[in-house]
């Protein structure tokens, strides 16, 4: 089979004309990098929010004539918006043409986030994920991650995902604790996608969320890269939030981390749902005394003084790493233990914000085919 180049690949972008006259895509400066694995190719055109609406179609176009290409297995084209951040008084940040989740049967979008790389973030996701599900909803969890992808470990699942049809164009989630989970961590090497710039991650996380053949959930949870860097923040603006969870340790640095997170998400107007901080403190298993080894309360504090919902706080616990470092996460395989109870009660506080408090009984639904 023929190895296609990035040159194969703007030849046939040039003959696409640019909107509002401009050229064509390539000389109008609308295409990223683009980057090729095997028959894979992977890149951005780039659009400001008032136009997403007739991007899309572009987008939809520009991909199909990549995929003419022979050689071609698969094009992965994503809209990104660059832009500067809004100034006070500016009107709603969301890009039009994104009400709902955009993602067929899911009805809503959550991420779990945090200011910064090692503060429990993937394990709160994947116990919160659990926990919800728990409470009767149907729960699925996208993997953003995209620079350390830990969610195959944390649920103890290894081997790709397989296509939901002949023609290969979708793949099927994979299944554990009656979860549906995708992660590109699932797709290629782990070293891999640590090397992309932030088009690619957009384009390989559009492509996560819709071309997997999700079943129908009340919520799913995004686990998001850690930190607040542009690819957070382009991700917390193109993915079609209802909100955000923002994960601390009580540390101080970590908190001024936090803190940062909430405003990334207030930039982009995605509420957040509230705070959970994790590593809270420490009961000894000998003498059972409570040791709060970073301090604590510092998370509790900061969320009232910036008026943000403070969801809970998650001890320090071995039997928590060891679970969540076997794939087998606590609230999935020990329902009566205190932090199950604690995760359960996140999660209860999470689902009372997304649907005005009807705990565990989600409104039935009205799905159109195809939407
Ligand atoms: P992040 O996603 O923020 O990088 P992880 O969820 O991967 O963080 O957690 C980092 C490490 O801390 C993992 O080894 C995990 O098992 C451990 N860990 C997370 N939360 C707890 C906790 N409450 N008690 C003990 N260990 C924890």
């Amino acid at each position: 089979m023929a190895t296609v180049t990035p040159d194969d690949v703007l030849s046939v972008l040039k003959r696409i004309a640019a909107p509002d006259g401009r050229g064509n895509v390539v000389s109008a400066g609308l295409v990223s990098d683009i980057a090729i694995q095997g028959g894979t190719v992977m890149f951005a055109l780039t659009t400001s929010p008032q136009h997403v609406k007739t991007m899309e179609a572009l987008r939809g176009a520009v991909e199909k004539a990549v995929q003419g290409i022979p050689g071609v297995d698969k094009a992965m084209v994503a809209l990104t918006a660059e832009r500067a951040p809004p100034q006070p008084g500016q009107p709603p940040q969301q890009p039009q043409g994104q009400r709902g989740t955009g993602v067929p049967g899911i009805k809503h979008l959550i991420a779990v986030a945090s200011g910064k790389g090692g503060v429990g973030k993937s394990t709160t996701a994947v116990n919160l994920a659990l926990a919800l599900k728990s409470l009767g909803l149907k729960v699925a969890v996208l993997d953003a991650d995209v620079y350390g992808p830990s969610i195959p470990k944390l649920f103890g699942l290894t081997g790709k995902p397989e296509p939901s049809d002949a023609a290969g164009k979708k793949m099927k989630p994979m299944t554990r604790y009656g979860v549906e989970v995708m992660s590109i961590g699932f797709l290629v090497p782990e070293d891999t996608a640590m090397i992309w710039r932030g088009p690619m991650v957009m384009s390989a996380l559009t492509q996560l969320l819709r071309d997997t053949e999700w079943s129908e959930a009340d919520v799913m949870v995004i686990d998001m890269p850690p930190g607040t860097g542009d690819v957070q923040l382009t991700l917390a603006q193109q993915t079609p939030l209802a909100g955000a969870v923002i994960v601390s340790t009580p540390q101080d640095l970590a908190l001024i981390d936090a803190r940062k997170g909430l405003n990334m998400f207030r930039k982009v107007n995605v509420p957040v749902i509230g705070i959970v901080e994790n590593m809270s403190y420490f009961t000894c298993t000998k003498c059972g005394e409570r040791h709060e080894i970073f301090g604590h309360g510092g998370a509790r504090e900061e969320a009232s003084r910036i008026g943000v919902p403070f969801l809970g706080e998650i001890p320090l616990d071995k039997e928590v790493r060891l679970r969540s470092d076997s794939g087998e996460p606590v609230v999935a395989t020990q329902p009566d233990s205190l932090h199950t109870a604690l995760y359960r009660d996140v999660a209860r506080q999470v689902w009372a914000s997304l649907e005005g408090g009807q705990l565990a009984r989600p409104a039935p639904r009205i799905v159109v085919d195809g939407q």
